[in-house]
């Protein structure tokens, strides 16, 4: 029940009254959803459960189990938790062996402090026998590297980890292992938790010209990604295995360190630094590393940069609102404004592809956030409103069941014979108001706009529109449907904003 207590925060969701079973309603009967150990929601009428991820129901058709079929009842995957480690450690440790004996009693020991599960897993070349000595030794394992540098290690070691949790350190004595348990305490705060030499609080000892050229590359790739990380080269981080699922990483360097924070960003999950203090490495020191990290990253950052600028990514709509460019900033801006003003005093909202807005943190209370993509979802959660992973195609609530519907800039990226429009009428309560949002594509400025979006924030949403509707258009739809056309905003006369009652 604690999952489901955190997921639906909102005490006065109307989410249970209004909440079904969408494979049920979709065949023509309605069967209410209830909390089903706190990890699943299950149908009372029928015998589908929806599965809870990240405190978000998954309520798609795709989604649905028949109960007591091959259900793990309430488990949230059906790992063999006795069998596999809570935590797999993973060390890159190429000619490493003199470190590693170092390295390894004290890690074994914080990990028996932890009282953790855990297995070691050194990662290395083909026949580098004195680290597989070493390992031998402590009861862990080498895995071969089967692709070069430190990225290749990092791969190898994610492919072989069984556990919840990874940890990946360096072998050179400069990370203390001490600090896992300080990690550990942190896991429940986000998926990835880094020991951050930058943050307030951290510290790191190294030579001057060393530090100097870190803090600068760090400083200069943050804000060149928009990322709030101060410390994105470290390579002592605890991460969440499930979070790394299904990302594919290009980097073969340092720059994996990077690379998993953008993607971890782009897929909604939390990213935090917790400070530490980095100690100078006892066997042999070099700049190499910075200066490695340096160019394997100015070689990857396009591609990183377009990954982050991608309307894909979780936060997209969150950080436009802080955009840099102008154009972008004023119009998410409208947008939030327009829309918090037509939905006020409308009591509680159900916001159809909330997106990452930040409109879903400023819904009345009661209200219930849904969108198709859970990254997008996995982001929203800072803002603390229900959010339902569903489809605008097949609403999993019952008829009339708001009093304020709202949808933006979501139509115009699905066909027009698709049944939103319907499905948007048919939750909504007799006497409540629809606010709905897409291009004027009558207008001559929206295709203007559209052409210098598209030029000055490639990857943006200027190719993704595939149905164009107008004013006119929008507004004799309702009314065949007997909807009162109420009010019309224009976002710099093309985004089209307006307000309909339902009779
Ligand atoms: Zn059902």
């Amino acid at each position: 029940m604690q999952t489901l207590a955190v997921s639906l925060r909102d005490p006065e969701s109307v989410f249970y009254a209004a909440v079904c079973c969408p494979v049920c309603r979709k065949a023509g009967h309605m069967s209410a959803l209830v909390p089903d150990g706190g990890a699943s929601l299950r149908g009372i009428a029928c015998d589908h459960a929806y599965p809870i991820s990240e405190e978000i129901p998954i309520l798609l058709e795709e989604a649905a189990r028949i109960r007591g079929v091959g259900d793990s009842s309430g488990s949230r995957k059906t790992r063999d938790v006795e069998a596999e480690p809570a935590l797999s450690v993973i060390i890159p440790a190429l000619h490493e062996a003199d470190n590693l004996r170092e390295l390894l009693p004290g890690l074994v020991e914080s990990m028996q402090r932890l009282q953790v599960s855990f297995e070691l897993l050194a990662i290395t070349e083909p026949g580098d026998t004195g680290v597989a000595g070493v390992m031998t030794e402590y009861g862990g394992r080498v895995i071969e590297q089967t692709e070069p540098g430190y990225g290749g290690a990092l791969l190898a070691g994610f492919e072989r980890a069984s556990g919840e949790y990874i940890l990946i350190m360096d072998a050179d004595l400069s990370h203390p292992p001490k600090f896992v348990e300080d990690m550990w305490a942190a896991r429940g705060e986000a998926e990835v938790v880094i020991a951050s030499r930058y943050t307030a609080g951290g510290s790191a000892d190294m030579p001057g010209s060393r530090y100097f050229l870190s803090r600068v590359l760090n400083a200069f790739f943050s804000r060149g990604l928009g990322l709030k990380v101060r410390d994105m080269s470290s390579g002592y981080r605890l991460i969440r295995t499930d979070s790394l699922r299904g990302m594919s990483m290009r980097a073969r360097d340092f720059d994996i360190v990077q690379e998993i924070l953008v993607r971890a960003y782009a897929e909604g999950w939390r990213v935090r630094e917790i400070p530490f203090s980095y100690a100078p490495r006892r066997h042999g020191s070099s700049h190499a590393r910075v200066l490695k990290f340096g160019m394997a990253y100015l070689r990857t950052f396009w591609n990183l940069w377009k990954l982050r600028n991608s309307i894909l990514a979780a936060d997209y709509d969150d950080r436009a609102h802080d955009s840099v460019i102008f154009l972008q900033r004023y119009w998410q801006r409208s947008r939030f404004r327009y829309v918090t003003e037509l939905i006020a005093g409308e009591g509680p909202v159900l916001d159809v592809g909330c997106g990452s807005s930040r409109i879903i943190g400023a819904l009345p209370s009661g209200s219930v956030a849904v969108d198709i993509l859970l990254r997008k979802l996995r982001h929203a959660r800072r803002f603390g409103t229900t959010l339902v992973q569903a489809s605008g195609f097949n609403l999993p609530f019952r008829d009339e069941s708001f009093p304020c519907v709202l949808c933006s800039q979501v139509i115009e990226h699905v066909p027009k014979e698709s049944p939103i429009l319907d499905e948007l009428c048919r939750v909504l309560a007799p006497g409540g108001r629809l606010v709905l949002g897409t291009p004027d594509y009558e207008t001559w400025e929206w295709p203007t706009l559209e052409k210098l979006y598209g030029f000055f924030a490639p990857g943006g949403y200027a190719d993704e529109h595939i149905s164009h509707y107008s004013l006119r258009e929008l507004i004799e739809t309702f009314e065949r449907r007997g909807f009162v056309h109420e009010a019309t905003r224009y976002i710099l006369h093309g985004e089209l904003i307006l307000a309909f009652r339902k009779p």
